[in-house]
């Protein structure tokens, strides 16, 4: 038995917090208040610190050791790839497990691959990369044939039953695309008892040519299919218009759809260079010039459309961080801020692969080797959301804290996925998945030019009752991860 003595103690389910002890045995805690010394039990002392359950990632494309540790290190214990989702998912499943992992893993029936299966003959192997290429290709992204579309249904619906966690939805990617395609994924969603995990087409304040405002897509889905609808990083699809998608998000929810959204605390985004949207002619549309965008392998800064027009010809599936709202201008502060705020948002991180020159993308060396590539909310995301949310502002209590980033999360999860009902609180009973923080360090380290950097302030982390982080040291030799399935 483990006895953590002594630390504040915050249970999102109850949103309650107190000072408590928590033993944690086999896995599971299996008490909390006072625990009384055991001589077979090891103790450890943190008063002071707030301990919390682990933070659930619902949006993570890190499918490597060394992202994983990253994540660690920033408090997060269970990492899904839920937008995009892998296919095959017995492959994904097999190959993370073949690997090890140190975090919980899991991933969803992914659409965009589907598509790739029924529109161009490929034969997706699970691989994120390949994936991101293909979606700046016009026959991908062009409306599905009756056959088409019912070869891909049929495809996800396999994937569903072999226990992918939902349905992955790049709509955004292929946005011209016929939305009564949407509405067939939502159908599939709600006959499964499933979700779907939505990148939304564009907004109409972007592109008012869009067949349908992606984030209306969303509610009139949710409302005719009853389907559990996620709307995925509103603050990087939504942009200087946030107020009002989330107020369209509002009414949904007001009106008895399930719909969830979540958001992450940065101003600049990241995805493939071929996306549809950052075509030369439709940077217009969102503020954007090329110099917004920096090519993450190489660092290059896109001097001009010409330039962009070529990396798009050459490498389309090449990562890019784009800058979209400028946090030091107090006005897009604010609406990051509101992103964050807004009631029941969860946060995710939209994590990114790390990539080391040479196309280097994974080590289990640690501290990880220099020049390594990403996004910094790939190392950042939960710490920088709690350094702003709870300490710089006070926006949020702890309990409110870890009800975002932990029990929410499983919440959406929970109804089809038996393995998330005892993740995201802290009671006798739930997973010991659990994160020991300091309330006065915690803080993200990564940025732009640094995005490797782990964040600071997780003093222990436990994944199934294993140390992952000890004392702030990071384990190298614990691989305590396991699948989550359907
Ligand atoms: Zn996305």
């Amino acid at each position: 038995m483990l006895i953590l003595r002594g630390g504040l103690v915050a249970d999102p389910r109850t949103g309650t917090e107190q000072v408590a002890d928590v033993a944690v045995s086999d896995g599971s805690v299996v008490a909390v208040g006072s625990v009384p010394d055991d001589p077979s039990a090891e103790v450890i002392d943190v008063t002071g610190l707030v301990v919390g359950p682990g933070f659930i990632d619902l949006h993570s494309h890190v499918h490597s050791i060394a992202g994983q540790r990253l994540q660690a290190m920033d408090g997060v214990t269970t990492t899904l790839d839920l937008e995009a989702g892998l296919l095959p998912i017995e492959l994904a499943y097999a190959r993370a497990a073949a690997d090890g992992r140190v975090l919980h893993y899991g991933f969803s029936a992914s659409w965009g691959d589907a598509r790739a299966v029924a529109h161009l003959g490929m034969a997706p192997e699970a691989d994120l990369e390949a994936s991101l290429s293909m979606l700046g290709d016009p026959a991908w992204q062009r409306t599905s044939s009756a056959a088409e579309r019912h070869a891909w249904l049929e495809l996800l619906e396999s994937e569903l039953a072999a226990g992918a966690l939902g349905i992955g939805v790049l709509m955004g990617y292929a946005p011209r695309s016929d939305p009564a395609e949407f509405l067939d994924v939502a159908r599939l969603a709600a006959s499964t008892g499933t979700a779907t995990f939505t990148h939304v087409r564009e907004i109409v304040e972007a592109d008012p040519t869009t067949p349908v405002d992606g984030a209306e897509e969303i509610t009139r889905a949710a409302a005719e299919t009853g389907a559990r609808m996620h709307h995925c990083h509103v603050n990087s699809t939504s942009r200087r218009h946030v107020d009002r998608v989330l107020g369209l998000l509002d009414g949904s929810r007001s009106a008895g759809s399930d719909v969830t959204v979540e958001a992450y605390p940065y101003g600049a985004g990241s995805t493939a260079i071929g996306a549809f949207f950052l075509a030369p002619e439709r940077l217009g549309a969102w503020g954007l010039v090329p110099s917004s965008i920096t090519m993450v392998s190489t660092g290059e800064r896109i001097a001009s459309l010409a330039r962009l027009t070529e990396l798009r010809a050459t490498d389309p599936g090449a990562v890019c961080v784009v800058l979209f709202l400028d946090e030091d201008s107090p006005a897009d502060n604010a609406m990051l801020q509101r992103a964050l705020a807004f009631p029941d948002a969860i946060v995710a991180s939209d994590a990114m692969r790390v990539e080391w020159p040479g196309g280097v993308v994974d080590t289990r060396e640690w501290p990880l080797p220099p020049g390594g590539q990403t996004h910094p909310r790939t190392a950042g995301t939960y710490a920088r959301s709690l350094r702003r949310m709870v300490r710089e502002t006070g926006a949020w209590t702890w309990s409110e804290a870890f009800r975002r980033c932990a029990y929410l999360p499983a919440q959406v999860l929970a109804p089809f996925t038996p393995a998330m009902r005892t993740k995201g609180y802290l009671a006798p009973g739930a997973d010991a998945d659990l994160v020991v923080l300091s309330p006065d360090q915690i803080t993200d380290r990564a940025t732009y030019l640094d995005p490797t950097r782990p964040s600071t302030g997780v003093v222990h982390l436990l994944v199934d009752g294993t140390f992952v982080v000890r004392d702030g040291a990071l384990d190298t030799t614990a691989y305590p991860g396991r699948p989550v399935r359907r």
